[in-house]
This record gives structure tokens, sequence and C-alpha cells, in this order.
């Protein structure tokens, strides 16, 4: 599944690299953890409560009555959202909702460079294709799902009996109702757990703010601390006329859930208990010592410094011309927010020793399984079994974050499969002519020639000699390995390279699909990308998804035996796009010697970068006339209006959107990221270091009502001071 953007997704490649490891029960630490919220009662309500929880298990998550878990929802696909009205209004993230608003926008009216706040019902706007998804229950069915099972049995096997009991079981949830529901491994298949849904699919813009606000300090502050973005936007979920799912239908009434938030805006102080409940994409906690290894030595500064080389060239382009940098806005801060993010995590490892305490970790579980007859020989051969399997994966690991981040990067190659999948499955040419015009409208021919030529530069350099395709022969022989020469001839003798061209051969396809799709193929780009995937399907794709399988199969065993050394249970499953309970506190930290910082921000933070020469730090001139008269309403404390803050939640890509609460389950902010020192997170939390960021619900109802005008919204919330 591909994730956009900000949202939930981390890329691919730790999964690609089977990442499917534990965290050691000798380092959980106080705030690690994603819970599930079913089992808290069970687990993690005493911990909760004595951190300074005054809410039951069953104010949370309760399957008799309605919970908090009812005002939490599935944002579109890869955010977290919260009902915070009993007329259906739901607050999510900004760069959770900007596609909705960009949708609306025309150059005539640029809602997202304006903002968008309707003024009444009538001006709230529907989406298509957007969803708001509720969790009626969870039910764990590992027993279920693991009947028949035999202990050590092929995965492909087990996979497909999985997957049988699967539908059977999501059948008969489903089945007679309007329900959808998913079933989830956990614990690495250890166990299985059902997840119920109500989807809602009338969902309605109500209001956004400017992207200067929403997206305040963009690339510039993207994974940092301190913040000031006001990153919220806000929409109202639709119900047919019994308060059940309908589509989009003028005459639909908002939705009354079962649950809404409370407000609390009457502020908040370091030490302060939080908690979040949201949807966590994936995060690998329990990978074994030479999983990071191979992450930290090769996987990262190898991807890192491929995208260092595409950010170089988009952005001696980019300045050099206005329309190149419209052109290429969205692409470059797509590349930029993994990268930049990789290099926290690589930072945040080192500093961690992660791998040491790994191996230590990995050493009391060796002794462990040593101290007995039995684990010997249930566990005894594992950790020499990920040894050898990392050591074998090593050199297919590194092909294929090659053709993640080198080969497929190449924009004439995307668009030659594309072109090429759609002529094969028949698609109608005037589909395929809007395509085209979509792509060309962004497509800068120099910097994709710059990029492919670097990309294959580096395919050549990194790549074991036995993967690469016969025309890398041709660039040593006739280009005599100038790699920039080979380009420019292969892009002049391409017709990708030239829209006219491509819809010329689309006017063929109209009358001889055969023919075109003949023609398309003897085009170089299409040459060297199949030269390339039938080397992959060969020699890469079927050893690394053979040494993935074992390596699913080992940590299937690693986690079993970690469960069986963690009786108590303090081992909590890696996130997997499932609903999840994390619990902190209101923290300032430390990022390096000598420097300390606070746990929130104010506007008057927000003002010293603004500034109209950078477009990250430009500021609304309404926000400067609020701010220079301090105008901030009941918002506002002594003087200053709060922008941001920090805790120490347990947080992930996916989470974005979800409300940060207090102790008493009243909405105190809404999580929008991480901090840079802490993005390594995901495989290795350390409460020192890993914050979560939020908006503050102040500064958010300020927005609302001082910037926007829209204080009418405030009149259906419960608002505590
Ligand atoms: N920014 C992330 C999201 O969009 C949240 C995070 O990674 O902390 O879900």
């Amino acid at each position: 599944m591909i994730w956009s953007g900000k949202k939930y997704w981390i890329t691919g490649a730790f999964h690609l690299l089977g990442v499917f490891l534990f965290s050691g029960l000798a380092n959980l630490k106080a705030e690690e953890g994603m819970w599930i919220p079913m089992l808290i009662e069970k687990y993690q309500i005493e911990h909760m409560q004595e951190a300074g929880l005054r809410l039951s298990a069953e104010d949370i998550y309760s399957i008799n009555r309605d919970c908090l878990k009812d005002a939490i929802v599935i944002f579109g696909r890869g955010c977290t959202g919260e009902m915070i009205s009993d007329e259906g209004l739901l607050l999510t993230n900004h760069h959770c909702g900007e596609g909705a608003v960009q949708s609306h926008s025309s150059v005539e009216n640029d809602y997202l460079t304006n903002g968008y706040w309707a003024m009444s019902r009538e001006e709230e706007l529907p989406n298509e294709n957007l969803s708001v998804t509720y969790l009626r229950y969870i039910k764990e069915v590992t027993t279920e799902v693991t009947e028949g099972f035999i202990q050590g049995m092929d995965p492909q096997v087990r996979e497909r009996m999985v997957n049988e009991s699967m539908g059977k079981i999501i059948q008969s949830a489903t089945s007679g109702t309007h329900l959808e529901a998913v079933v989830k491994p956990f614990y690495y298949g250890n166990e299985y757990y059902l997840f119920v849904y109500e989807v809602f699919r009338d969902i309605r813009l109500v209001g956004a703010p400017p992207v200067a606000i929403g997206n305040f300090g963009a690339d510039q502050d993207n994974w940092m601390w301190p913040r000031h973005t006001g990153d919220f936007s806000l929409f109202r979920v639709y119900a047919g006329k019994e308060n059940e799912p309908a589509t989009y239908d003028p005459s639909n009434k908002p939705y009354k859930p079962r649950k809404h938030l409370e407000i609390a805006a009457g502020g908040i102080e370091e030490g302060d208990f939080t908690m979040i409940l949201g949807y966590p994409g994936s995060t690998t906690q329990y990978l074994y010592s030479d999983a990071v290894k191979l992450m930290l030595d090769k996987s990262l500064p190898l991807k890192i410094q491929l995208r260092t080389t595409r950010l170089e060239i988009m952005d001696r382009y980019m300045k050099s011309s206005d329309k190149v940098r419209i052109q290429y806005a969205t692409k470059y801060r797509g590349v930029s927010n993994a990268w930049k993010k990789w290099q926290g995590i690589i930072l945040g490892l080192n500093r961690m020793e992660a791998v040491e305490k790994k191996i230590e970790e990995e050493r009391a579980f060796q002794q462990w399984v040593d101290a007995d007859g039995e684990r010997q020989l249930k566990y005894g051969g594992l950790m020499d079994q990920f040894t050898q399997d990392y050591s074998d994966i090593v050199q297919y690991s590194v092909a294929i974050d090659l053709m993640g981040e080198a080969i497929e990067p190449v924009e004439l190659f995307r668009q030659v499969s594309r072109m090429k999948g759609m002529m094969r499955q028949g698609v109608p040419v005037e589909l395929l002519k809007n395509q085209v015009e979509r792509f060309y409208k962004d497509f800068y021919l120099p910097i994709d020639l710059e990029v492919f030529a670097a990309m294959m530069a580096a395919c050549r350099e990194h790549m074991a000699d036995s993967f690469l395709p016969s025309f890398f022969m041709e660039i040593n022989g006739k280009y005599k390995g100038d790699f920039y020469r080979f380009a420019k001839e292969t892009y002049r003798n391409s017709i990708f390279s030239d829209k006219n061209q491509v819809i010329k051969l689309l006017d063929i396809y109209h009358k001889n699909p055969e023919n075109a799709i003949k023609q398309l193929m003897k085009d170089p780009m299409s040459i060297y990308m199949d030269q390339f995937r039938e080397l992959y399907m060969v020699g890469v794709n079927p050893v690394y998804y053979q040494l993935q399988h074992e390596l699913e199969k080992s940590y299937q065993t690693y986690m079993a035996a970690l469960l069986e050394m963690s009786a108590d249970r303090l081992l909590y499953p890696d996130a997997n796009f499932s609903m999840r309970l994390t619990y902190g506190n209101i923290h300032g930290y430390r990022p390096w010697d000598g420097v300390q910082y606070q746990f929130s921000t104010t506007l008057s933070g927000l003002m010293e970068k603004g500034t109209e020469d950078f477009e990250d730090y430009r500021v609304p001139d309404k926000l400067v006339q609020l701010y220079t008269e301090k105008d901030y309403g009941r918002y506002g404390v002594e003087g200053t209006m709060p922008v941001c803050f920090i805790a120490s939640n347990h947080t992930s890509g996916g989470n974005s959107g979800s409300p940060v609460l207090d102790a008493d389950g009243r909405l105190i902010g809404i999580n929008f990221d991480r901090n840079w020192e802490g993005t390594m997170s995901d495989i290795y939390y350390d409460p020192s270091l890993c914050r979560n960021i939020a908006v503050d619900i102040r500064y958010v109802l300020f927005i609302v009502d001082k910037f926007a005008g829209a204080g009418y919204l405030l009149d259906e919330m419960k608002i505590t001071w």
C-alpha cells in the first residue's frame, strides 16, 4: 500500500528488509508502547491511573456503552480524526484534509492559499472518495485463524490458510449488515484480532486555514521542534435519515456520533498526563540487531544519498525558473520528507546505541533459551538463523533499495510502464490522453534526464554486477562510461520525451492497439525498463522473497519466545494501522548537550520566524494584525497565544490528526508530527528524546473564531475553560 505525503507512511524499505522484530523486554520504558484498546483493562489501566489518568478502562474502550473510542475515526485512508460535536463535526490535520481542500480550489477560488470557511451548513463542501471510519468493536480471533497450524509449517501454506480463515471470519462478522471488517495479525502472526467498522461516505469540508497557517514552516520545520503550525482542518460527517451511513445526498443530515470529545481550553502544564487514541501505521520495534545494522550501514545512507542527488538536481532547476519551481514543488516535498526523517533516524539510532543495546538483549535472550532444554529445542538456532539470513540478504536488499530509490524515481520509466499497462488493459484513448496531459503538465525534461543519468550511475556503483542489465555494457563501450551522454542520447531517441509524439502514438492506439504497443516496446526507455524488470524477476526477487519468508518465520518464533519470556505481557505489538492507545506526559527535552527545549510555543515565536522573503515562513496579514493588537480573546494566556506543544506519547505516521487527551479524556491538542531527534521511535523508542508534536486546541479555537470569523462553529462544541 502506498501512503502519500506526511500521513502514515514510512517508505517500504523497512518492510522489504523483513523488519519483523520485537523490542527487548529489558528496555521497555514507561512511555513506550502502542496498546490495543481492548486490552488496556487487563494490562495498562493501573499504570495509566498511577500516571494520572482519571478515567476507567470502560470510559476508553467498551462494547457495552459509548466511550472515547467511539469519538475516534480513521480519516480518509491514512489519518486519524475525532468527533467534536454531536452534529458530526470532525477535527483532523490540515495535511490530512489538504487533498479535499485542493480539490475544491481553482485559480479564482484558491482555498488552499486563502483558507476556506463554510459560514452555513449549505456552504459545506462534499468530497467524493473521502470516508470516515468508526471502530465498532475488536475481538480476538487467534484460535479461529490458527486452527490447523503445525509448528514450523511453510509460511506460504500458512499464509493461504490464514487468508481463508480471515475471509470466513470477516464474512460472518459482516454478512447481512452494512458493517465492514478486517482481521489483522499481531505479534508477527502470533495473535489475530478482528476489527469491525462502520464507514461513512458523505463527508463535507467545513473549514481549513490558509496553508500559511495550516502548514506554517512547511519543509523547513518538517519533523522539527520548536514548531508553529496550525495543522488542523474541520469536516462534517453526514448520514441518512436513520443516522446510518449513506452516500452523498443533499438531504442527508449531520451524523449524531455515539460520542464526541469535550474540549479542555483551560491550558496545559509541564508534566500533565496525556494520552492519544489513533491509528499508527507501521513500526518495527523488534528488529534483530543485524537488521538495524543493515539499515544504518547500508540501506538508509544509500537512500539518503540517492535522494540528496535528486533534490540537488530539482533544486538547481527550480531556482532558475518559477514555472519549474511550481511544477516540482510537490514532488520536491515528497522526496525531502522521508529524506529528512531518515537522517533523524540514523542520528537517533546511533545516539541511542540501538545496535549495541539490541545485541545485549539478544545475549540475554540466548541465555534464557540456553537455561532450559525445551526452550533450546524450540528457539535454539534462532539467533544464528537471523545472522545468516541478514548476511545473505544484503546484496538483494541493496538491489531492492535501488529499484525504489534509483530506477522507479525516473519519471519517464514510470510513464512508459504506466502507458504500457493501461494500453494492455485496453483503457479508452480519451482517458490515456488525459493522463498524458496531466503527466506532461508537471514534467520538465532536463531534470528527469539528469536524474536518469545520475541514478543509472548509482546503479552501476552499488548494484552487484550480475544484477546489471545488458544496456550497461553499451554505456561502458559506446559511451565510455559517460552516463550523461548516454542519457542525452536515450532521451533524444525516446518518444516519451515529447508529449506530441506520445499523443501520435495514442492516435495509432486508437486505431490499432496492438501496433501501438509494439511501437512502444521498441522505445529505448521501455527496453531499458524491461531489462531491469527481467533481471529483478529472475535474479533478485525470488531469492529476496525467499529470504523474507524465512525471516518472517524466524520473527514469528522469536516473538512467540518473547511473549513466553514476558508472562506479564509488557510487550506491545508493532503498529499495523489498527486503533491504539499511547500515553505519556507533556515535557520539553534536551536535544543536545547544553540545550533545553520548552514544551510549548507561542505566536510570538511564529512572528519571529515570519518573513516575506521565504515562502515557508509567510504570515497572513490578518494573523499579523491579531498579533499586533494582541487580540486573542479567551484563548490567550497573559498576553501570549499558545500554538503548539510536545509530549512523550509514542506515536507514528497515521497518528496524524489524533486527539491529544488530558487525564479526563478531554481534547487538549491535535497530534501532527514528531521531533527530528526522536524519529527513530518507529524502531527504537527513547522517552528522553522522543516527542509527539501537537497543535494546541486553544490555537485551533482562536484561528476558527478570531482569524476566520467562524466562531459560530464553537457553539456546537462542548468547551471547558
Ligand atoms: N506526520 C505523521 C503523520 O502524518 C505523524 C508522525 O509521523 O509522527 O501521520
